[in-house]
């Protein structure tokens, strides 16, 4: 039986992209060549991104990406809003504060995408800020919040974006440039589907110059985005790069800019997936704004969620993702990004969950996969 991991990241790498991780290896810091490699994985980003912003690849899952963004842009005291409506948006504030941010929080409903209107109020009453941390989706409710909107605001009021889209960047539209986004943060093992590892920085000329800036040093080595500035031409890292894995990041770019079409199959496999849920009597948490990339169900009355993961993995061997806080227990999310968002992976995972469902004395009005299959046929 295939091994599926249906989770909203790590997901599935092709064989494509891991027989990068066993190409002959160099020495990253002495071998120029490899600085070429690299900055051409930093192209590919930028196009799929949409922007001529500068890119930084660092060697790390990509919560170093939040925090780096964190310790760089913030200094002592700096006025920090932070757009909560989810456990990602909530946490990015922890980040701000360690680094001596004064984070304001504008707290939203967690079923649903951020309220402008309630945006710019908070902005009015609490402003002026330095800078602004949003979530583009969130990934444990599955919801999408309209960033194009949001940093719309941001811009007009002169705050500095800081965009955490690990599970959106190449599963959703992303005008980086267009849109006016300062700082976007991408992972490599969510839509992408390259090994986990590497955290993506997309930064404007206006973040790079608040960095270069600073009236006080930045704290920390690690996360300091101020070693990366010049990189190339210095043909220097701030410390050795895993190449290999750089390789395989630069694999997975390429598919997915040659498979033209790479975000649309995500908008029809969740459209579907989504319909099939709703026509078979289950419940989708988020009451709007749906995420492409990650769809999270109320876990049925009549099974809980320890024995859904369970059967599914033991009896399937599929893995479903939980969710976090809040939602923990009451949610339950497949994961239909990158290389797992195809039609069999779908109709594989739909019908071991009409069959575990069933076992369990669930109803549904129909079946899970049938629906589905209907629908991505439509
Ligand atoms: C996956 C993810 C991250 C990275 O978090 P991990 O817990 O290390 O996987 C950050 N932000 C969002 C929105 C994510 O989905």
């Amino acid at each position: 039986m295939k091994n599926l991991i249906m989770t909203p990241g790590p997901t599935h790498i092709s064989k494509s992209v891991r027989d990068e991780l066993s190409r002959q290896n160099t020495n990253p810091d002495l071998d120029f060549g490899f600085f070429e490699e690299y900055k051409s994985t930093c192209e590919l980003v930028k196009k799929i991104g949409n922007t001529k912003n500068e890119v930084f690849i660092m060697n790390a899952e990509a919560i170093l990406g939040l925090e780096s963004a964190c310790a760089s842009l913030i200094e002592e005291g700096d006025k920090v809003l932070c757009i909560d409506n989810g456990i990602f948006g909530e946490g990015f504030g922890d980040f701000a504060k360690m680094y001596g941010g004064q984070v304001t929080y504008y707290k939203d409903r967690y079923d649903k995408s951020i309220d402008i209107e309630g945006l710019e109020e908070c902005i009015r009453k609490n402003g002026p800020f330095k800078l602004a941390t949003l979530v583009h989706c969130e990934t444990p409710s599955g919801i999408v919040n309209d960033i194009e909107k949001i940093v719309k605001v941001l811009n007009r009021e002169n705050i500095i974006s800081v965009v955490d889209a690990v599970s959106s960047f190449a599963g959703e539209e992303i005008e980086i440039s267009k849109w006016g986004i300062d700082v976007l943060i991408a992972g490599s093992q969510k839509c992408i589907s390259a090994p986990s590892g590497s955290t993506i920085m997309i930064m404007s000329d206006d973040s790079l110059e608040m960095i270069k800036n600073r009236k006080t040093p930045v704290r920390g080595f690690y996360a300091n985005l101020k070693n990366w500035i010049g990189w190339y031409e210095k043909k220097e890292f701030p410390y050795t790069q895993s190449d290999n894995q750089i390789y395989a990041l630069k694999k997975a770019l390429e598919n997915i800019i040659d498979e033209n079409g790479y975000r649309q199959r995500h908008e029809k496999i969740a459209q579907a997936l989504r319909t099939s849920v709703k026509v078979c009597g289950l419940e989708l948490y988020p009451s709007d704004d749906y995420s492409n990339t990650v769809t999270a169900i109320k876990v049925p009355e009549g099974i809980e969620f320890s024995r859904l993961f369970a059967k599914m993995k033991d009896d399937h061997n599929i893995l479903i993702g939980g969710s976090l806080g809040s939602l923990k227990d009451k949610v339950f999310r497949i994961g239909n990004m990158g290389e797992n968002a195809y039609v069999e992976n779908m109709d594989a995972t739909l019908e071991a969950l009409d069959s575990v469902l069933m076992e369990s004395g669930v109803k549904l009005s129909s079946s899970l996969r049938r629906e589905f299959e209907l629908n991505i046929k439509g």
